[in-house]
C-alpha cells in the first residue's frame, strides 16, 4: 500500500497530517486532513461543464439547438434567467485571412540600403498609390538609389512582419466599444484573374479599419469570422451598419449581437458612416487600381494588411484633425514614431 505523498497537505489548512479516505467515483485517490476533516482528491480534474456560462447571470447552461455555424444554449436557471444565447463554432467558422500574418520584430540586418530609404520606397508604394516600378523609378531620381522593382517589392514582405507586430503594441490603447456605429461593408479584388471578395469592418467614428477578411466567398460563414473576430477583439458597439443587401451578414449579427441594433445602410440613403466607408472604398480602389491584380492569396493578403497599416496608423487624415485613426481610437505615439512607421520610438 502507497504512503501519503510527501509533498502532500491539505489546501485548507495546509496540515500534512493526513488520512487515505478510500476513492472518488472517478477512482481518485481520496485524503482526509485530520486536523480539520476536509476531504479531497488531489488528482481530481476540478469540475467544468463543457457548455458556456450564462452571459446574464453566470450559472450553467445547457445545449438547446445546436446549427452549423454557431450553437444556442440555453440558461439552466429556467425559472430566474431563462436567457437563450449563440455562440459561434470555431470549428466551422476559420480566422479571417488577416490572422495568417506573420509577426516578427524589426531588423535592418542584411539590408544594403539605409531605412529611410526604404521608408520613403513603403510610404510611395502604400498612401503614394505608385506602382513598384515607379517608386524605383522615384528612388534613382531622388536619391540616386538603383534597385529594381523586384526589390521594392521584397521589401513590403521583409518588412511587413514587423510592420504587423508594432501594431500590437498599440492593440489595449485602442477603445472602439464606445463607439456609435461598426460598418460592414465588401469589395472585390482579382487574384490571378480570379475574383475575391474584401470583407471590411469599419468603425465609422475613427474610420479605423477593424479587421479584414479576405475570402474567394460572399456566404455567411465569412460575414461570422469577421464579425467574430472584431467582437473578440474590440467588444462591441451600440450599432452595426450593412451596406449591403447580401443576407450573409443578417444571420450573424442575430445570432452574434442579438442585443444590438442592426441596420441595412439602404434604409438611410444619406448615412454619415455610409460616407465613411465609401471614403475607404474610394482610396483602395485608387491604390488597387495601379496593382492591375494580385500574383497569389498569400501577397495579395499581406499588401491588403500593410495598406490597411498605413491607412489605420500612419496616414494623417483631414476628416480627424490631421491624426490618424489609431490616434483618434486612442494609440499613443509621438509624430516621430509615425514618420518611422512606428519601427523606431
Ligand atoms: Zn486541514
Ligand atoms: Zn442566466
Amino acid at each position: 500500500m502507497k504512503s501519503i505523498p510527501l509533498n502532500l497537505s491539505c489546501p485548507r489548512c495546509f496540515s500534512k497530517n493526513l488520512y487515505k479516505f478510500g476513492k472518488d467515483k472517478e477512482g481518485n485517490q481520496k485524503f482526509q486532513c485530520k486536523s480539520c476533516k476536509r476531504q479531497w482528491a488531489p488528482d481530481a480534474k476540478p469540475f467544468k461543464s463543457k457548455y458556456p456560462s450564462c452571459p446574464k447571470c453566470g450559472k450553467t447552461s445547457f445545449l438547446h439547438h445546436d446549427y452549423k455555424l454557431y450553437s444556442n444554449f440555453r440558461c439552466n436557471d429556467r425559472k430566474n434567467c431563462n436567457h437563450s444565447f449563440f455562440v459561434v463554432k470555431l470549428v466551422e467558422v476559420p480566422p479571417t485571412s488577416s490572422k495568417d500574418l506573420k509577426l516578427e520584430s524589426f531588423t535592418m540586418k542584411r539590408m544594403r540600403h539605409p531605412f529611410h530609404i526604404v521608408l520613403t520606397a513603403l510610404v510611395q508604394y502604400f498612401i503614394g498609390n505608385s506602382t513598384f516600378r515607379k517608386v524605383a523609378e522615384t528612388l534613382y531620381l531622388t536619391n540616386q538609389v538603383k534597385v529594381s522593382h523586384v526589390t521594392i517589392s521584397k521589401w513590403c514582405k521583409r518588412f511587413a512582419p514587423a510592420l504587423f507586430n508594432v501594431t500590437n503594441r498599440y492593440k489595449d490603447q485602442i477603445n472602439v466599444s464606445d463607439s456609435d456605429e461598426w460598418h460592414f461593408d465588401e469589395t472585390y479584388i482579382k487574384i490571378k484573374g480570379k475574383w475575391y471578395y474584401l470583407w471590411l469592418a469599419i468603425d465609422s467614428e475613427t474610420r479605423m479599419i477593424l479587421d479584414f477578411h479576405l475570402s474567394p466567398y460572399r456566404d455567411a460563414t465569412s460575414a461570422f469570422s469577421l464579425i467574430h473576430s472584431c467582437q473578440s477583439q474590440y467588444g462591441t458597439p451600440q450599432t452595426m451598419f450593412v451596406s449591403d443587401r447580401y443576407p450573409a451578414y443578417r444571420q450573424a449579427f442575430e445570432k452574434l449581437l442579438p442585443e444590438k441594433i442592426h441596420l441595412r445602410v439602404e434604409d438611410f440613403a444619406d448615412n454619415i458612416s455610409n460616407n465613411v466607408i465609401e471614403a475607404f472604398n474610394g482610396q483602395f480602389k485608387a491604390w488597387y487600381k495601379t496593382k492591375r491584380g494580385f500574383q497569389s492569396f498569400e501577397s495579395a493578403n499581406t499588401l491588403i494588411a500593410l495598406y490597411i497599416f498605413f491607412y489605420n496608423f500612419i496616414r494623417p487624415h483631414q476628416s480627424l484633425s490631421k491624426f490618424t485613426p489609431a490616434q483618434v481610437a486612442g494609440a499613443k505615439y509621438s509624430e516621430k514614431t509615425r514618420l518611422s512607421l512606428l519601427l523606431i520610438s
